[in-house]
């Protein structure tokens, strides 16, 4: 038999250790490089050649390409002014159980195809749940239970899927609801669920939504023949990092027989710390929750924890088993199997970098990185606010800034290009009722407080006068 070019083991210890030095250098670099990248589209694609190689190339040549082509390619999401959408915590120990997990290659689609995958990863959740204050019913010893997705938003599309089959009735007479302010996903998870409609409930003051008028709009459509099905309620707005309040929520979705999935994809992480878990009572009324260790709690994406409150619903609606899957274990009911947990079967080995870094950086260590991330907004805060030619269009009660040039959307939108044309810090402008404004998401591991005195320079220097 011909041989397969692999690397031999000693070249791999060789060349992975060259690649994690890469990455150290690249993460000193960091903060000396323009956030975002200046090449135009189809810039990299004509660096590149049009075949794969025929024959195999050299290591050192693959990493002489990462740095010529790819980085300057990229926007540089682990700099520390990458104050953007919300941040992708890569940090050191994600990367590592990364590392890890890759090189094991593990498919724990089933506890019998790696049960310590299936069981570090229902421990890893359980913990969870005790460091932000869950509901223990959603424990793996209770009647819910967590299972780890790649993104928040396969997690709240899962749970429309749920919401649809536990129901019954034509999914095209179904309704589902969420705020005015709810992210793009809701909408398109009622779309991959197939409920026929979906309904954009206004918002009251400080953006959270209005019970109100959702409990008008779910009888409205109980009056026309519909379905009310679902609800998806928000901790932590993308455009404003905004609260719904959950247990106003859960009164109506209870008086309707409706499934209350919550979003807390960024604001999750903060419940950490006590000090914020006002923002998310009434969990307990909830029937299913998501949040994204891989936005602000130091873990790479993708990590996102998804919680039910009964998981019978979830597997009732998501198990299917062709003889090939059958085995003892998953047959005496004894074992987690999470392929009936989400939509794909096979599955990566992600809780093994969550693990490592709720260990490496313990609870208090996590604490800090989000205390230290609420102090820097709190602080930039209160220059916006002390400055007249600004105003906060929201509350900073974590760590997203939200603010507009007092002259008007030119005006704002002519700042938030010049910072980012600036290549010294990236910004995401946004809207709100037609006022446009700038979101400031602080919570990047390598942020510190000079870089958001610096970001704040900036401003001073290229926000018009008035
Ligand atoms: N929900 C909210 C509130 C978000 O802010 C975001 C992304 O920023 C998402 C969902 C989507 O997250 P994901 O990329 O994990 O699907």
């Amino acid at each position: 038999m011909a041989d397969v070019p692999h690397l031999s083991s000693d070249e791999f210890r060789l060349r992975g250790r060259e690649l994690i030095d890469w990455i150290a250098d690249y993460w000193e670099a960091l903060e000396h490089l323009p956030v975002a990248s200046d090449v135009e589209p189809g810039d990299i694609r004509s660096l590149l050649p049009r075949s794969a190689p025929d024959e195999p190339e050299s290591f050192s040549s693959i990493l002489n390409d990462l740095d010529q082509i790819i980085v300057p390619g990229l926007v540089h999401w682990q700099s520390p002014r990458f104050f953007g959408y919300f941040p992708a915590n890569a940090s050191p120990a994600a990367v590592l159980g990364e590392l890890a997990s890759a090189g094991l290659g593990v498919l724990g689609m089933m506890w019998s195809t790696s049960p310590a995958a299936t069981e570090l990863e229902s421990v890893v959740l359980d913990w969870l749940i005790e460091l932000l204050d869950l509901p223990v019913a959603w424990r793996s010893d209770g009647p819910g239970g967590g299972v780890i997705q790649m993104s928040a938003s396969d997690a709240t599309h899962t749970a429309l899927v749920v919401a649809r089959h536990t129901h019954g009735g034509s999914p095209t007479d179904m309704v589902a609801y969420a705020s005015s302010e709810a992210h793009s996903s809701v909408e398109k998870g009622v779309r991959v669920a197939g409920i026929g409609r979906f309904r954009r409930v206004p918002v009251g003051r400080n953006q959270g939504m209005d019970t109100g008028h959702l409990a008008a709009m779910v009888a409205d459509d109980i009056e026309a023949g519909r379905i009310p099905v679902a609800v998806v309620s928000t901790i932590g707005t993308t455009g404003t990092a905004a609260f719904d309040p959950l247990d106003d929520v859960a009164e109506v979705a209870t008086r309707y027989g409706m499934w209350q999935h919550v979003d807390a994809a960024y604001a999750g992480s903060a419940m950490i710390c006590p000090e914020f878990r006002r923002f998310q009572h009434g969990l307990e009324l909830v029937d299913s929750y998501t949040f994204n260790p891989h936005k602000w709690m130091l873990t790479n994406f993708d990590c996102s924890a998804f919680y039910v409150a009964d998981r019978r619903l979830l597997l009732d609606t998501l198990s299917v088993t062709p003889p090939y899957l059958r085995n003892a274990a998953s047959e005496s009911g004894t074992v987690v199997d999470y392929r009936d947990w989400h939509v794909p079967l096979g599955r990566r080995f992600r809780a093994l970098k969550l693990w490592f870094v709720l260990r490496s950086y313990g609870a208090e260590g996590i604490r800090t990185h989000i205390r230290n991330s609420v102090r820097m907004a709190a602080g930039l805060a209160e220059r916006v606010e002390s400055d007249p030619r600004f105003d906060l269009v929201a509350p900073t009660h974590l760590s997203l800034v939200c603010f507009a040039h007092v002259a008007g959307n030119e005006a704002t939108d002519a700042l938030a290009s010049a910072l980012n044309a600036s290549g010294r810090a990236l910004i995401t402008p946004s809207e709100l009722g037609g006022r446009r404004f700038l979101r400031v998401a602080i919570g990047q591991p390598r942020t510190e407080p000079r870089h958001v005195d610096e970001l704040w320079d900036l401003i001073d220097t290229l926000a018009p006068a008035i």
